[in-house]
């Protein structure tokens, strides 16, 4: 592959491109490249080739090199509106061109008034792979060398595969045409928008340009269509739900799939909020992160190295490249199913996720074109691998780029039983810090887990899958570290102290003392809290406050009452209603809940109805397109706008057989309104089981339920506040965006003001049966205390944390959590709660390193 070198076509300061601020360039959608804040008038040609573009307003020019590579040059920012005045041209389309040659005369100081920006971005729209920014944060001279592009065939990523029948039932074909309004094109944000709204329906829609025609359950096929502004789109569907799934494309496609785009932030390195800059010493690295599991652990560094696994470009007949990719799809396809029969309820959704890319028709068929091109299977299956994981970054989504990982651990996965290469196993000793530039979840799974004592990483996110399952190991996790982790070696001492969110690497001997001798305590501490796990819990003046466990299915209720669970205080019934073609009927339901039952062996149960819609779309719950997914049809909006799923469910819940309580909590209460509706339903399930009304309980995760729980207390038998969606809710933050990650702290005053009237309501008229927090709240042992001074009586903690919690609460006094929660409420901000919380319990919170200290 040769590379194509692109130089500066103007003066000026070369920025990285996601600092534009507009949001379609920086999140890279309408390519990848650099940024060029101009000092100079006149515009020059990056390299050799023909003028492929140039805009009818001159604001932009594409220019397109022998090779195939087109890099356009967007003249500052929005000004298509100044309609041509402030650019001259010297050039038409068509022309060519040599390095420097000039191709536009600009007007600075007009564009500079009229123009929400100068900067101009200059991105590759086409032909090129692997564009490598050369030290942007600088000032260039025109002709400078400001990127390199490694020159690709054009890639058409459009699908071959003739469109077949729906997934199930009798077929309806219909077919339709419009055109739609595209600013940019049908790039990766309006196509995910389509995809995302082909997914409510049982209906199998393609989208067809021309004589080419894409599956629109593949966002990499309708990409490769390469649909621009104002062509006609022709669409078909079939299957049962064909008309349904065609009115709402056409629908949305009508309404304008474009999001006008606002300028995007300037992106700054924040200083993380609760780890202040501290004074290393002599030989220490300090290095921050974003928590993406709490705890603290010494333990030494042990570096995960990605091994690039090589494969020919070339293969043979695409009828034995083809079969090899099969074989190894299948290969890979069992062992994940296999890893899918183990684990808990987030080890099995990530696993099925996994298993839903293997089966991406536009995947598969993008990797079957390459092939076709005399590409052997491992090739062709990076290639599409990656331009999918391209795709998910460009999205500007955070959660979509994190998706972007799971694209790549398939892609290992596949290479490598292509290949026969192994991914090479890393030894690890006993309480092993492991430290890699990025981690795959199928990487940290193949981990010997009982020596794995914490993870740091320089990328990821909060929600990545990673986090998640470090999360559910009880595994301390920092990520977004940054390449300062680069400077970490391997086998060093570090220090994780994920609660503060920072590694020390080389500590000092003094601070190397401090740690060990916390951890010790902290050791002392845990092992205590184990072996007292199993009694039932007070204050240490004697108040009952139950200590549950947050569950996601049957696996996670043994380990929880052997950690000391007294009852799961939410049972999050998602996980058994996601990554599946229909709802699972009343008797799967009722299994389910009566093994977890079972398990818990007549202690409460306290099972949440399906809390679906926003992040976590069904296929089967058809919800018309939306703007905010988070403010949308979701929890028990969800169960009222389908009542026959809602129904079904509540009476598989009727039908559990306990000899403790079942309790039933609807997530996403706002008004009493929603409450009498499910009562009603809840009548009919009980009259259909003939059984008795189990209790009802609401989450409290919106400031609505928080503010009027005394309006809400007659309909009810019990509350369990969500502190993750109310904090998201009060500080309007999404608690699924990392760069937010750092200021969601739950114990923000208002966030804790809420709780202190909710309380209050649910105590004005009779005290109801539970005041409980299952939310990440309850886990953290910082809050404990307070949250039992605000009034609540039953925290449901994530299973791993039940001991440490129980042992929190006994080491207080109702008096004295009172006094911390009544200054708590007088505070301004989440640092100084914690401030106060650390007076009164200054040792910091660690966990095991499973006995080893370096
Ligand atoms: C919450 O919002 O605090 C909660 C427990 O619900 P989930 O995290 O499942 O949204
Ligand atoms: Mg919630």
């Amino acid at each position: 592959m040769s590379e194509l070198t692109v130089h500066a076509p103007m003066d000026g300061w070369l920025r990285r491109l996601d600092e534009t601020p507009d949001e379609a360039f920086a999140g890279g959608m309408v390519g990848e490249g650099v940024a060029l804040d101009p000092t100079d008038t006149v515009v020059r040609a990056p390299f050799d080739g023909v003028v492929a573009g140039l805009a009818r307003t001159l604001h932009a020019v594409t220019i397109r090199s022998p090779e195939g590579v087109e890099v356009m040059i967007h003249l500052g920012l929005e000004t298509v509106a100044l309609n041509g005045q402030g650019f001259t041209a010297h050039v038409a389309q068509g022309a060519h061109v040599r390095t420097g040659d000039p191709l536009l005369t600009l007007d600075l100081d007009l564009i500079a008034t009229m123009a929400t920006s100068l900067i101009s971005p200059m991105v590759v729209v086409a032909g090129g792979a692997d564009i490598r920014p050369l030290s942007p944060g600088r000032s260039v001279r025109a002709g400078d060398p400001v990127m390199t592009v490694a020159v690709q065939k054009a890639a058409g990523l459009q699908t071959t595969r003739p469109v077949s029948g729906p997934a199930t039932g009798p077929t309806t074909n219909l077919a339709r045409t419009l055109r739609a309004a595209l600013p940019h094109g049908l790039h990766a944000r309006p196509a995910a928008r389509i995809l995302a709204c082909v997914r409510a329906f049982d209906a199998r829609v393609t989208l067809g340009r021309e004589d080419r025609q894409a599956d629109a359950s593949s966002l990499i096929a309708m990409m490769g269509l390469g649909v621009q502004d104002g062509e006609e789109l022709h669409l078909t569907a079939s299957g049962p739900q064909a008309a349904e799934a065609l009115d709402a494309v056409c629908a949305l496609i009508a309404a304008g799939l474009e999001e006008t785009a606002a300028p995007a932030p300037i992106a700054v390195a924040t200083p993380s909020r609760s780890a202040p800059a501290e004074v290393a010493e002599a030989g220490e690295l300090i290095l921050t992160g974003v928590t993406a599991a709490p705890g603290l652990v010494i333990g030494r560094a042990i570096r995960l190295r990605q091994i690039e696994i090589t494969v020919p470009a070339d293969g043979l007949s695409a009828t034995e490249e083809s079969a090899a990719l099969g074989h190894a799809l299948n290969a890979v396809r069992g062992r994940v199913e296999k890893a899918a029969a183990t684990g808990g309820a987030h080890r099995k959704a990530i696993l099925a996720a996994h298993l839903a890319f293997l089966d991406d028709p536009g995947l598969i068929d993008e990797a079957e074109r390459a092939i076709g091109e005399g590409r052997s299977a491992g090739f062709a299956w990076r290639q599409a691998t990656r331009a999918g994981a391209d795709l998910f970054r460009a999205l500007g989504d955070p959660r979509m780029a994190e998706r972007a990982d799971d694209l790549l651990d398939l892609e290992r996965q596949v290479l490598s039983a292509l290949t026969g290469e192994a991914p090479p196993v890393t030894a690890l000793g006993a309480g092993s810090v492991v430290i890699a530039d990025d981690l795959l979840p199928s990487q940290l799974m193949a981990l010997d887990a009982v020596k794995v004592a914490g993870l740091c990483t320089s990328r990821g996110g909060p929600t990545s899958h990673v986090a998640i399952l470090a999360a559910a190991m009880g595994v301390p996790a920092l990520v977004a570290v940054g390449q300062g982790l680069d400077a970490v070696e391997d086998g060093a001492l570090v220090v994780l102290d994920a609660d503060a969110r920072r590694l020390i690497a080389s500590p000092s001997a003094t601070r190397q003392a401090a740690a060990q001798s916390a951890f010790a305590a902290r050791q002392r501490r845990r092992a205590d809290a184990l072996a007292q796990a199993q009694d039932p819990c007070h204050t240490a003046d004697g108040v009952r406050i139950e200590v549950f466990a947050n569950l996601g299915d049957v696996a996670e209720a043994g380990p929880a009452v052997a950690g000391g669970a007294e009852g799961c205080g939410l049972l999050r019934t998602e996980f058994l209603f996601l990554d599946r073609e229909s709802a699972p009927d009343e008797d799967e339901q009722l299994a389910q809940y009566q093994a977890i039952a079972d398990t818990l062996d007549g202690r409460p149960l306290i099972i949440r109805t399906l809390d679906a819609g926003g992040d976590k779309p069904l296929p089967y719950l058809v919800t018309p397109p939306e703007e905010n997914p988070a403010l949308g049809l979701r929890g028990v909006r969800s169960g009222l706008h389908r009542p026959d799923l809602l129904l079904t469910q509540l009476r598989a819940i009727c039908r559990v057989r306990s000899k403790g309580p079942v309790a039933i909590l609807l997530p996403m209460i706002a008004s009493v309104a929603e409450v009498r509706q499910v009562r009603a339903l809840l009548e009919m399930a009980t009259a259909a089981t003939a059984e008795k009304t189990p209790l009802v309980g609401i989450m409290i995760e919106t400031p609505a339920a928080a503010v009027t729980t005394d309006l809400l207390a007659p309909a009810i038998d019990f509350i369990s506040i969500g502190t993750n969606d109310l904090t998201q809710y009060t500080l309007a933050m999404d608690r699924q965006n990392p760069a937010l990650a750092a200021d969601l702290d739950s114990l923000h005053p208002a966030v804790l003001r809420l709780i202190a009237q909710s309380v209050a309501g649910a105590v004005s008229d009779a005290p109801l049966k539970w005041i409980g927090v299952c939310g990440g709240l309850a886990s953290d042992p910082a809050a404990a205390p307070i949250l039992i001074g605000l009034g609540v009586r039953e925290l449901s903690t994530t299973p791993s944390m039940t001991a440490e919690i129980k042992s929190v609460v006994r080491s207080h006094t109702l008096a004295d959590c009172q006094a911390l929660a009544a200054e708590a409420l007088t505070l301004d901000s989440a640092e100084a709660v914690r401030a106060l919380v650390a007076e009164h319990r200054p040792a910091p919170v660690l966990r095991s390193a499973n006995g080893a200290v370096a």
